[in-house]
């Protein structure tokens, strides 16, 4: 896995730069033959020869094929933290966008990943699925992405393709697993390493074009979080006139309540936390209760249509779903350990048809569709940027629940 060569090709070096910087000025580098692919590609293109039906987008240079050095921050055991590992991404395949990750949010699914929480993984693991960068090189068949597209990556980077949930566009519910941005098994057998790391290869259709108002420091927290509290919210129909709950404020609930206020529901916040009450009503909320042992909340009881519980811990639930209408649904976002399970009493759902539902991020067309209304309605996530070698520090806070809200790390900030 460690390769000898630490001169990652996430540096400003000629190899990966050369053809972004050479399309960008135009013809005035012909003269300048820096690598003799582009220039023959520029060359033709001045001619007016026509390009291969087949690459719509220019064919890579043979030496910005990969594979691709580079380095990210690992989980090399349960417990202990996080370190550096160098370590290669895949050679571009006619499909692939590779890109250069400049930041990449810190989801509370890293931790209990690492943790184990989930299932045993297999050590070294770099984890991160919230990824914004731009695109330095495209396979022979790409014809989404350019190089310099700014671009996103989310939970997930393949899928089947072929069952019913990939037919309709709902990778995220593939019937054959689809393959997670990390800790996962990749098509060649490997295992995916995420990205809080410098650079990655994935196949264009899991890559999301970041609208030009969002900022791609920005715009990971949406790709996980934002997308997985933007698809109950649709799937469960918030709309102007609806009560939604949102349990919890947190990386998930602060999006949350931004999303759900933007779709014209009246939004309460229920939280541990009393000094979040302020930040609560800033994104957007009505009312905030504060969630703490002997707090009454039987005047809400049957308040909400819907209540979205983005609590990612053990919790008592039947503390919160007599709080919904008859037929509403309390889904649940946010996952603890595996280990603990839910647990509600018998007759909690039966006296009001009530629902305990789960949901799972959402589908590539669905998170596109959620950067739309993200910049439409210009929501955007609260972040503290943070160095790689920031990492174990803000594990830290992100237990100890000091995230406000969501860190990011930044690939090009000096620890
Ligand atoms: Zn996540
Ligand atoms: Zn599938």
């Amino acid at each position: 896995m460690k390769n000898q060569n630490p001169n990652s090709a996430d540096e400003d070096s000629p190899r990966t730069w050369g053809r972004r910087q050479f399309l960008a000025a135009g013809a005035t580098m012909l003269a300048a033959p820096l690598l003799s692919g582009v220039t023959a590609h520029a060359q033709s293109r001045e001619t007016g020869a026509p390009a291969p039906a087949s690459s719509p987008s220019p064919s890579p240079l043979r030496s910005e094929n990969g594979p691709y050095p580079t380095e990210g921050m690992a989980g090399y055991s349960e417990t202990g933290p996080l370190q550096l590992l160098k370590f290669q991404r895949r050679a571009l395949g006619a499909k692939d966008v590779a890109i250069k990750i400049h930041y990449c949010g810190v989801c509370h699914s890293d931790i209990h990943t690492i943790h184990g929480d989930w299932g045993k993984i297999q050590y070294p693991q770099i984890v991160g699925h919230e990824l914004g960068g731009e695109v330095v090189a495209v396979g022979s068949s790409v014809s989404k992405f350019n190089v310099g597209s700014r671009v996103g990556v989310g939970t997930m980077v393949d899928s089947c393709r072929h069952c019913p949930e990939c037919l309709r566009g709902a990778e995220n519910y593939c019937e054959n697993g689809n393959t997670q941005t990390y800790a996962s098994k990749d098509r060649d057998g490997t295992i995916t390493q995420g990205g809080y790391s410098k650079f990655i290869v994935v196949d264009e259709d899991f890559v999301l074009k970041i609208p030009d108002s969002i900022d791609l420091a920005e715009v990971g927290p949406m790709l996980c979080a934002g997308i997985t509290c933007y698809s109950p919210l649709r799937h469960w129909s918030v709309a102007p006139g609806k009560k939604v709950a949102v349990l919890g404020l947190g990386g998930l609930g602060h999006l949350a309540v931004q999303l759900a206020t933007a779709m014209g529901a009246q939004v309460t916040v229920i939280t541990t936390s009393p000094d979040k009450s302020k930040d609560a009503q800033r994104f957007g909320a009505k009312d905030v209760l504060i969630n703490q042992s002997g707090v009454d909340f039987s005047k809400y009881k049957r308040a909400f249509d819907f209540i979205l519980d983005t609590i990612p811990y053990q919790h008592d639930l039947d503390r919160f779903i007599p709080l919904l209408r008859r037929d509403a649904t309390l889904c649940r976002v946010g996952v603890g350990k595996l280990t603990t399970p839910n647990e509600y009493g018998q007759m909690t759902t039966v006296l009001n048809r009530t629902a305990l539902a789960g949901s799972n991020t959402g589908g590539i067309r669905e998170t596109q569709d959620m950067l739309e209304f993200c910049a439409l309605q210009k929501i955007k996530p609260q972040i503290t940027k943070i160095p790689m070698d920031g990492i174990n520090d803000a594990w830290s806070k992100v237990i100890a629940k000091q995230a406000r809200y969501r860190f990011v790390m930044d690939m090009g900030m000096r620890g």
